[in-house]
């Protein structure tokens, strides 16, 4: 069997494909030359299962997604205290580029520009060159990704040369003792934060480490404290919308971080990372069809944070059991979207070659819609691969058993499927 979530993402991408509203970047020529019709998603479990759909391999700028990830190293180098002197976490209700500072001279939050040239000035120590700045910078984000990471120095270079906005921010931010370096110095480091290469894979596997309390799901490199990605989301979670920041919790439920080359990327605290890539932007900067298939993700795959229908538990299989041609599968726990990935990963990896397969659900109290659907796919895909399916359901837990192509998944007694083989799950 293969796993539908492949599948769903490019569902999601072709919802949106025909949304082509909004404009490319078009402050620095070599963001106005992006083309306009890339369109990607990708996403990541807690345990580092990664998929995608799309233009998955395009390389973009992480722009002002590095922002969050920024903050979460100087949190973990300096610590809560020594952060907050320079950088408050309020939301802004303004542009990204606004020219304002709190009314103590620190910028409100380290999401806007204001506050993440603050933030990237904390890297290294203060008293660290560019250079050194900017090489701590590219290691950590090779590790957050996973690989090597690259800049491109086109997108650093004409943003230099097209600063004039940033150059101010320094100034003021020089101007009240917030940052040492000048003020070129300070947007050099900046600029080349924002300028690192990634795809949306790599997002949604940076995103899926904040996730996962800092440790990288892929890799199992631990990057960040748990404390540390805690406070990351929150400020993620209040401000990473900027103006929309309130309308988009609502909406959508999925703290997220935007970047001007059309990047955008969400993150569900202990669950999962995801990404889109569309470079075509509204008027706050964001991108247009990201945004929508944030809505699809957070409705169709029942993914907004504030949903009181997305209890996380233990893992959801129990136990498996199998002899030559029969195999139970037995679950237990709430089976949303992240509990649902699990179970189809593991059936993904089952031989399970022309058996009878049931999954035991006797032990789920609950599955939400989008569990329910997950799961339901799962048990039609096993049969196209010529597998007998059965779901045990005493309780009558899966209300609704008829599947996408019209057919009612069998009911099995666990006496039929009782085997005496070894549990094979550890
Ligand atoms: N490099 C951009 C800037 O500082 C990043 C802004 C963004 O992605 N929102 O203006």
């Amino acid at each position: 069997m293969k796993t539908p979530i492949p599948y769903y993402l490019g569902q999601i991408l072709e919802s949106v494909r025909d949304e082509d509203g909004g404009e490319v970047a078009e402050y620095i020529p070599e963001l106005a030359n992006a083309d306009p019709d890339k369109l990607a998603v990708a996403l990541c479990s807690s345990t580092g299962h990664v998929y995608s759909a799309g233009d998955a391999e395009h390389e973009f700028s992480i722009q002002s997604i590095s922002k969050p990830f920024v903050y979460a190293l100087a949190l973990q180098e300096l610590g809560l205290d020594a952060v907050r002197d320079v950088v408050g976490m309020e939301p802004s209700g303004e542009a990204f580029n606004e020219l304002s500072l709190g009314r103590d001279y620190r910028p409100v939050n380290p999401l806007i520009n204001a506050g993440a040239i603050a933030v990237n000035q904390l890297i290294n120590g203060v008293d660290s060159s560019v250079e050194d700045r900017n090489a701590r910078l590219n290691e950590y984000f090779s590790r957050l990704a996973g690989r090597d990471l690259s800049v491109d120095a086109g997108v650093a270079d004409s943003e230099l040369n097209h600063a004039d906005r940033n150059l101010s921010l320094a100034h003021m931010l020089r101007n009240y003792d917030i940052i040492k370096d000048d003020a070129h110095d300070a947007v050099l480091s900046y600029t080349h934060q924002c300028a690192i290469r990634v795809d949306v894979r790599d997002l949604a596997v940076m995103s899926a480490t904040l996730a996962n309390g800092g440790r990288q799901p892929v890799t199992g490199d631990k990057i960040l404290d748990a404390d540390v990605c805690r406070l990351t989301l929150a400020v993620m979670s209040s401000c990473g919308m900027y103006d929309g920041a309130g309308r988009w919790m609502a909406e959508v439920g999925i703290p997220a971080k935007s970047g001007v080359a059309g990047g955008l990327l969400g993150t569900l605290p202990g669950q999962l990372g995801v990404a889109t890539f569309s470079p075509r932007l509204n008027e706050s900067g964001n991108s247009v069809r990201g945004v929508e298939a944030f809505k699809l993700l957070s409705s169709d795959m029942g993914l907004h944070l504030m949903s009181t229908d997305n209890r996380v538990g233990t893992h959801p299989i129990r136990s498996k059991e199998e002899d030559e041609d029969h195999a139970v599968i037995h679950l237990q726990g709430h089976i949303n979207f992240s509990a649902a990935e699990a179970i189809l990963y593991e059936l993904q990896g089952y031989d399970l070659d022309a058996c009878r397969v049931a999954l035991d659900i006797s032990q789920v109290p609950s599955l939400n819609r989008v569990g329910r659907r997950m799961l339901k796919e799962g048990l039609r895909r096993l049969r196209e691969g010529g597998n007998e399916i059965a779901v045990i359901d005493p309780d009558g837990t899966l209300t609704d058993r008829e599947l996408s192509d019209g057919t009612v998944v069998p009911l099995a007694d666990a006496e039929d499927y009782h085997i005496n083989g070894e549990d094979v799950r550890d």
